[in-house]
């Protein structure tokens, strides 16, 4: 029995069964990299906009054997199409209607998530997701927000391009469609404490999120957090497995326990990380969390104020 809220769980409640995603790359851009907000991208995002592993994606349909992770016991029916490189709902309505569409429409897939930013998701793309769910009642949507921290000056720092409020109100929209809201967090920047990853998420206990995904900061080659790190490995703090596994221990107890964790450590390209290197061990660091959990006997929620 896990102590956490486990993605696995979410998907045996809500769905009945264990759901795999199947990371896609449409072949987005993102306006953090085509200039519109900046042109050098968040500053830990590689050039794969986070989906390195991710199947280029244009509509086709997909069979079990075009998969690159193909799981034993999973059939047709129980993978998800996970938008995942770059930002998915930015590009023309059209595009995006028949992307999702055909996402939607394939057997293979009991639903889809779109990885994408609070501030591309205008009421055109509120209202094409709005139609998507009345066409297909028996698949579902989520929704994937990168927010990383609700801290300003970190996210002026990693260079994210939005403000928290963008973000509160886009999850308020989404909530309005009842389309599950997926948040992405950050651990490990240099200039946060622990208690400012909680306040992260108790704001997300405030906002009720449906899921998270946790994972630390990772300095990655062709980054502009790599070249500083490759520049002077001193010069930023960079967490060790002990101060990540205590901090995410802590971040956990202080979740609500509705809210899925997808995520607890870091998937970055093992070729391209260049630090911390112990996370490239996630079955340790997964041990170490559940160890931890044990030994404090925490539980997600139960360091909660209420
Ligand atoms: S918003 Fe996402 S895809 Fe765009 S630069 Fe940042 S991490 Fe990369």
């Amino acid at each position: 029995m896990e102590r956490y809220f486990t993605f696995s769980a979410y998907c045996r409640q809500n769905c009945g069964r264990k759901l795999y995603r199947v990371c896609l790359d449409a072949g987005m851009t993102c306006p953090n990299r085509d200039g519109t907000l900046g042109s050098r991208g968040c500053i830990f995002c590689d050039e794969g906009g986070s989906g390195d592993f991710a199947i280029p994606y244009h509509g086709q349909k997909l069979a079990l054997t075009d998969l690159i992770f193909n799981h034993q016991d999973a059939k047709e029916g129980d993978y998800i199409a996970y938008f995942q490189s770059y930002t998915n709902t930015y590009a023309p309505i059209e595009k995006l209607r028949s992307l999702f569409s055909a996402a939607l429409a394939d057997p293979l897939f009991a639903g889809i998530s779109i990885g994408t930013r609070p501030d591309c998701l205008g009421k055109d793309v509120l209202a094409l997701l709005k139609e998507l769910k009345q066409t297909y009642p028996q698949k579902f949507i989520w929704c994937e927000l990168g927010l990383q921290t609700i801290h300003e000056e970190t996210a002026v720092w990693m260079r994210r391009g939005y403000a928290l409020p963008v973000f509160d109100e886009t999850v308020q929209a989404l909530h309005e469609l009842e389309i599950p809201v997926i948040v992405h967090c950050i651990l490990g920047f240099p200039q946060e404490t622990e208690a400012m990853a909680v306040q992260t998420m108790e704001h997300l206990n405030a906002l009720k999120i449906d899921g998270i995904k946790l994972q630390l900061l990772q300095y990655l080659a062709g980054t502009d957090l790599g070249a500083i790190y490759q520049e002077d490995k001193e010069k930023l703090h960079v967490m060790d497995l002990e101060e990540y596994v205590h901090e995410i221990v802590q971040c956990i107890g202080h979740l609500d326990p509705s809210i899925a964790i997808h995520r607890l450590t870091g998937d970055a390209n093992g070729e391209l990380l260049l630090a911390p290197l112990w996370s490239r061990d996630k079955k340790k660091v997964l041990n170490m969390i559940r160890h931890e959990m044990k030994e404090e006997n925490i539980v997600q929620g139960s360091l909660e104020e209420k």
